[in-house]
């Protein structure tokens, strides 16, 4: 049965992923009566996790970043602990894993966390314990990368996590593939670094996006920590949904007919409304309103796996310079965060992007052995996720500020309005309620948000 909020609600806010359930929050703090209608039985959209045999597996393969804006400004978000990964990145490259990315990663996440408000709830970095048979620390590291590439690559991060982003946006934009020389280091640190990061954060392995997304990509991982929602990427919006009003999200109701005043359900008939606000992702806003455009996508693939033993002793994500296989990254996600898998069970995620291969499971075990150095034919598969338009593509030329207001009483949000990142549809909601607050003439107390820097 649907609430009395639901029937006559100021605004009604057709999704309730992360961009609309940001949105809920901006706007039912400023003292609106808002429904979100949610046509799955849960809240959380995209950010999934399935539980099986206790373990907590994402439907994503989620990298969020400490230096989201958004995760720390929004107010639902408080309780959320947030595990971050080692410092830097594993690289494999040449049979070796090597830790790079490290220092100016640790440097700067120090500076712009003392500046940051502090919301987000940290988990502490877990130790590093050694795991017989399995790559340790000390092995990972005994192949350094070359020290002069290292304080090479650490200025270059330090220089781009200190450039405004207004900066950023202004440079020149293309491909990020071609633009990957440019950046003042060496062609070693381009395969063995900033193309595989690249490809992972942006979901996007021939690296067609705008060469601007991969500078806002590369500044947050140079002024944060990369890191994972414990518990699972569903805990995100879940403590979103938990800390509105009650009665605000209403989940198993399909909308399928919208306008400015009311929305037409399969369950509950037409619901009415002062403004409505389409946060459904690309493909459902512009079936629901023909004429907005819907960008091309990257699919993702994520493996779960179970293994006896650990096979890296350091909560790391692990990534492939030499592209000997399938797996774009891969972690021990239960060295990162624990409470995704039983106590003593061991969780191992990766992540295929593009076309996935045939005997996907077959190919990404034999590549899975090389990264990790150790068999892996007695590790059990426990789930698969494909989602061929996990991501909206950024090709150049890309805004990641598209209007959210088609006209008064009408808004869409979503990561397809913004970058394809949790931090973009956070933001993109964020800025639908400040229009809808600015059209109802309510005071929005946080005029601020609407800030460039709150891109990255
Ligand atoms: C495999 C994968 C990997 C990713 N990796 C990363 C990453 O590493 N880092 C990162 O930052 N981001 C990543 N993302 C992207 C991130 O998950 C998304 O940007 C974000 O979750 C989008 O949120 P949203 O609210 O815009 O859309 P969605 O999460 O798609 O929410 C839209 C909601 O609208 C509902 N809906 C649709 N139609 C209707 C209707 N007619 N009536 C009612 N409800 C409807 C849907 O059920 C859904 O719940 C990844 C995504 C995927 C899928």
């Amino acid at each position: 049965m649907l609430s009395s909020t639901a029937h006559h609600a100021d605004v009604v806010i057709v999704g309730a992923g992360i961009a609309g359930l940001s949105a809920a929050h901006q706007l039912t703090g400023a003292g609106l009566k808002v429904s979100v209608l949610e046509a799955a039985p849960e809240v959380g959209g995209r950010m999934a996790t399935e539980e099986i045999d206790g373990f907590r597996l994402d439907r994503i393969g989620q990298l969020l970043n400490t230096s989201y804006p958004e995760l720390h400004r929004t107010k639902g978000l408080a309780d959320v602990v947030l595990r971050p990964f080692s410092p830097g990145v594993l690289v494999h490259s040449g049979g070796r894993l090597q830790r790079t990315g490290e220092v100016v990663a640790r440097t700067v996440e120090v500076v712009a966390r003392s500046g940051e408000p502090g919301s987000a709830r940290w988990g502490s970095p877990q130790a590093l314990r050694g795991v017989g048979g399995a790559f340790t620390v000390a092995r990972a590291l005994a192949s350094a990368p070359r020290p002069l590439d290292q304080a090479r690559l650490s200025a270059s991060l330090a220089r781009l996590a200190a450039t405004p982003v207004e900066r950023l946006l202004a440079r020149p934009e293309r491909p990020t593939a071609g633009s990957l020389c440019a950046r003042g280091v060496p062609a070693r640190t381009v395969h063995g670094f900033l193309r595989p990061l690249l490809s992972s954060l942006l979901c996007d392995p021939a690296l067609t996006t705008s060469s601007r997304c991969a500078d806002l990509a590369l500044r947050g991982f140079a002024r944060g920590r990369m890191c994972v929602p414990e518990g699972g990427a569903a805990a995100l919006p879940q403590q979103l949904a938990a800390a509105l009003p009650p009665g605000t999200v209403h989940t198993g109701i399909r909308v399928t007919d919208a306008s400015i005043s009311s929305v037409m359900t399969e369950e509950y008939g037409e619901l009415g409304c002062r403004a409505l606000v389409l946060a459904t992702g690309a493909r459902a806003a512009a079936e629901l309103l023909p004429g907005l455009r819907v960008p091309g996508f990257h699919q993702v693939t994520v493996l779960h796996h179970t293994a006896p033993e650990a096979p890296l002793a350091d909560p790391a994500l692990v990534l492939d310079a030499d592209r000997s296989g399938p797996v774009a990254h891969t972690t021990v996600m239960s060295e990162v965060d624990p409470s995704r898998a039983p106590v003593d069970r061991v969780l191992i995620s990766s992540t295929v992007l593009g076309t996935p291969p045939p005997q996907l499971d077959k190919a990404v075990r034999a590549h899975l052995a090389t990264l990790y150095g150790t068999p892996t034919d007695d590790w059990e598969l426990l789930a698969v996720h494909h989602d061929p338009e996990a991501v909206p593509a950024m090709p150049p030329p890309h805004d990641p500020r598209r209007p959210v207001r088609l006209l008064s009483g009408l808004y869409v949000c979503g990561d397809h309005r913004d970058t394809s990142t949790v931090q973009g549809a956070l933001f993109s909601g964020r800025r639908a309620a400040d229009a809808i607050l600015r059209d109802f003439g309510v005071q929005p107390g946080h005029a601020e948000a609407a800030a460039l820097s709150a891109v990255a």
